[in-house]
């Protein structure tokens, strides 16, 4: 499929922008292809350059927990933006967010904003160390936390398809206090915190790996984790730039019956604009500036058209019952695609955590560590994913990334999407 309008912007953007994209993953460089130039989207829809329409199951990635251009969302930005785009000064909206973060996670008593997931991580990670006065950082493999760089080490995301276990340009010393463990393996968490437990200031982990496709853990195994954290004085970082706001208003904390020490944020929580936060217990935020002597800053942190957005989305999946609606969707994708992808000719599993999904090609089974996909699998993705492009259905560009729903999203999409799966699975084998 000709796609000219979307190849002129891509060519001119590779002159002026590193591989003509300002996120790796955007390039479709893992399945082939130009990637497609958006011009609009609303709901569950998106339009390229080209005027086609797609039925997104991307969602920006995770933010767009309501869909694209709610109307709620787009007014609340609207009339934010009309009274001052920022301030350099406080504003009622990051109160007011602050408020309900705080009253929906499990254990927290203070959040600060931040402009990215990476932000507040880095900033989350830096407050662990200032609060312990210790200097370790223990993450697991597959697990991504954002591009800071002593956790770019084993992150899954973009760089799993890479095949890169770290990124250029991260010299070997800063990554020197950073221990990798797998996943979902109680002993060798239990033998690393045995050796080094008196130096680790926090483990951090997504409590839904989402980054390495979808690799839901066992309740014991992270129940064990913060037993562990707890005995050996290190603070658990639930890293929920996915899963908060979005698998329950406590995120997977929640979901789980765990509650770490501390918590970040990202995606669902700027409903579309640019917002990260980290949140803790009073005793642990209160090391950082200007109460304490930890410095942490940002110019745009807590701007009030950002904070606009996400009071807005959180109000809305409140309002209408979201994350219920959300789950029961979750439901359906699995009603619906269960028999399609049994009458695959190649092995694909349905794994889902409420109102994310991802198709395994790993085999029968959820794995729940971050294996490589071997080259037949992932050209097999590359050829699946082209089919759904062709029928209308926008599926992530890469193996290793999960499906995201939204409110905007209707059964009969779902159904939409197993006829177009049943077609690719086809073309795909
Ligand atoms: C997306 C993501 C990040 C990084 O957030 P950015 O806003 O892209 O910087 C960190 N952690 C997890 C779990 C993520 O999914």
């Amino acid at each position: 499929m000709s796609h000219p309008r979307s190849e002129q912007l891509y060519a001119r953007a590779r002159a002026v922008i590193p591989g003509g994209v300002n996120s790796p993953v955007r390039a479709f460089r893992a399945v082939g292809g130009t990637p497609l130039f958006v011009a609009r989207a609303q709901g569950a829809h998106l339009i390229d350059a080209d005027d086609r329409r797609y039925l997104d199951f991307v969602g920006s990635w995770g933010p767009l927990i309501l869909g694209h251009a709610h109307p709620a969302v787009v007014e609340a930005i609207t009339a934010a933006s009309r009274a001052g785009t920022t301030f350099g000064a406080p504003c009622a909206g990051e109160v007011e967010l602050a408020e309900r973060v705080v009253a929906a996670y499990p254990g927290i008593e203070q959040v600060r904003f931040v402009s990215s997931g990476t932000e507040a991580v880095m900033s989350a990670i830096r407050v662990t160390r200032a609060a312990t006065g210790r200097d370790l950082i223990v993450k697991f493999s597959g697990c991504y936390h954002g591009h800071a760089d002593h956790l770019l080490v084993a992150a899954g995301s973009g760089l799993a398809t890479f095949g890169r276990p770290s990124s250029a340009g991260v010299p070997e010393p800063f990554t020197a206090c950073t221990r990798v463990l797998p996943l979902d393996d109680e002993a060798a968490l239990e033998q690393l915190l045995e050796a080094e437990g008196a130096h680790v200031a926090a483990v951090i982990i997504e409590p839904v790996p989402a980054n390495h496709g979808l690799l839901p853990q066992r309740q014991a195994f992270l129940a064990r984790l913060r037993a562990l954290t707890r005995a050996h004085g290190a603070l658990l970082i639930f890293d929920e730039v996915i899963s908060g706001f979005r698998l329950a208003p406590g995120g997977a904390a929640e979901r789980l019956g765990i509650t770490p020490d501390l918590a970040t944020f990202g995606k669902v929580i700027g409903g579309g604009l640019p917002v990260g936060a980290f949140a803790g217990t009073r005793a642990v935020m209160a090391c950082l500036a200007p109460d304490g002597d930890t410095y942490q800053a940002g110019t745009l942190s807590g701007n009030p058209v950002a904070m606009a957005s996400g009071i807005a989305t959180l109000e809305v999946l409140a309002r209408e019952d979201g994350w219920r609606r959300l789950e029961s969707l979750g439901t359906h994708v699995e009603t619906v695609l269960r028999p399609v992808l049994a009458r695959s000719r190649f092995p694909v599993h349905l794994v889902r955590v409420g109102s994310l999904f991802w198709l395994s090609l790993h085999g029968p089974g959820a794995p729940r560590t971050a294996a490589p996909l071997d080259q037949a699998a992932l050209e097999r993705y590359g050829r699946l994913f082209h089919a759904l492009l062709a029928q209308g259905i926008y599926f992530p560009p890469s193996a290793y990334e999960a499906c995201f729903l939204s409110l905007a999203h209707r059964e009969s999409d779902i159904e939409t999407l197993g006829r177009a799966l049943e077609h690719a699975l086809q073309s795909a084998a």
